[in-house]
């Protein structure tokens, strides 16, 4: 079940109870008592300031803050670079407005730790990932994947392999990032032939494919030329003699990975988009979902659910928002009000 079935049945109990859901109000900072208790929120709405007062609560739950370039930096330096984008753009960009407004409050920022790396995904150049139709990053098309890696090698600009073709979560992972982030201008080649194409039935006949992300040619040398990969036809022609040896003398791609040659024309080279997916870190909290503040005392009145919350990254999205989210529910609920 996707998002709008957990969201839509709730949005519709929400409205029964008489509850108002206002769109387009942005919450930039939360307001204390004397007491240091979160009294109400200040919100922007159409060009105007309101505050909202809260007799029970305010929790925050407004996302992640992986478009927020200067506090990806926090979690790595790497991820400052503007180019690397992040998923869910352009339909909305996580600019992390709720946990600021929760940090300058007095919050405690804990990390976290995401799935296949802390914090980044990998997808062909064409594959739809939370990218809209028509979109630079591009969409639909390929996703490569797994043991697939097994059919394609990474080039650079230059048209150097650089990594080892091997998607294990963790190891293989880190790797792959690790090196995918210092090549130059972040340009990365996924370089398959007609073998692979067919048999992972890739295309590259969407319409984005014919704005840069991928290319098509009946030689590799062509390929080469198309893509600016001076160094891709000796490469290609390395790794086949890896395949035909059974060892990868370069990066010591697994055996069972090396079986397929690059050999049957016409040949791919397809972009691959690196992108920032799980910025896992946010406001600490206990469990009751309040926010702890830096020696780890709840700030009465502030609590946090979702990609607001730092350290409970449990594999998958939801869940981060839903159970911290009755939690907050079940405990404002009992709180005295203000
Ligand atoms: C492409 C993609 C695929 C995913 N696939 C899965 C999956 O298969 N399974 C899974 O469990 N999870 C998945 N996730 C993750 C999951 O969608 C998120 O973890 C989850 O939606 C986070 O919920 P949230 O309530 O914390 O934040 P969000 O869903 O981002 O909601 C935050 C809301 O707060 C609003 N907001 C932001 N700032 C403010 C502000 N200052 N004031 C008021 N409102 C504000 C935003 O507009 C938004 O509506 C995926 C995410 C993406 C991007």
């Amino acid at each position: 079940m996707g998002g709008r079935g957990v969201m839509m049945p709730l949005k519709a109990y929400c409205e029964g109870k008489g509850v108002r859901i206002l769109l387009e109000h942005k919450v930039t900072d939360v307001y204390k008592n004397a007491d240091g208790r979160v009294i109400s929120a200040r919100v922007e709405a159409g060009g105007k300031v309101i505050n909202v007062r809260a007799r029970k609560g305010v929790v925050l739950a407004g996302g992640n803050f992986k478009s927020n370039i200067a506090m990806r930096r926090y979690i790595d330096p790497r991820f400052a670079d503007p180019r690397i984008p992040a998923t869910g753009y352009p339909h909305y960009e996580d600019d992390g407005s709720t946990m600021i407004a929760g940090l300058k409050a007095g919050a405690m920022f804990e990390a976290g730790r995401g799935e296949d790396t802390p914090y980044m995904h990998r997808m062909f150049g064409t594959r739809t990932y939370g990218f809209p139709k028509g979109s630079k990053f591009g969409r639909p098309g390929i996703g490569v994947k797994g043991r697939r890696w097994g059919d394609v090698i990474f080039t650079n600009a230059s048209g150097r392999r650089f990594v080892r073709e091997e998607d294990k979560k963790d190891l293989g992972g880190y790797t792959f990032y690790d090196m995918a982030l210092v090549q130059p201008d972040l340009v990365i080649w996924t370089i398959f032939d007609e073998a692979a194409a067919r048999k992972k039935h890739w295309s590259i006949a969407e319409d984005v494919c014919k704005k840069g992300c991928a290319f098509k040619a009946d030689t590799i040398g062509e390929l080469a030329k198309i893509t600016s990969q001076p160094e891709l036809a000796a490469q290609v022609k390395r790794y086949n003699g890896f395949v035909d040896a059974g060892k990868d003398e370069e990066f010591g791609k697994p055996a069972e990975l090396l079986k397929t040659k690059i050999a049957q024309g016409p040949f791919y080279a397809v972009r691959l988009v690196v992108f920032l997916h799980n910025c896992a870190g946010g406001l600490s909290i206990n469990d009751n979902a309040q926010v702890l503040d830096i020696v780890g005392k709840p700030i009465e009145g502030l609590y946090a659910a979702g990609e607001n919350c730092g350290g409970i990254y449990v594999g998958n999205g939801m869940p981060r928002g839903i159970i911290p989210g009755r939690w907050a529910g079940e405990h404002a609920a009992r709180a005295k009000a203000a």
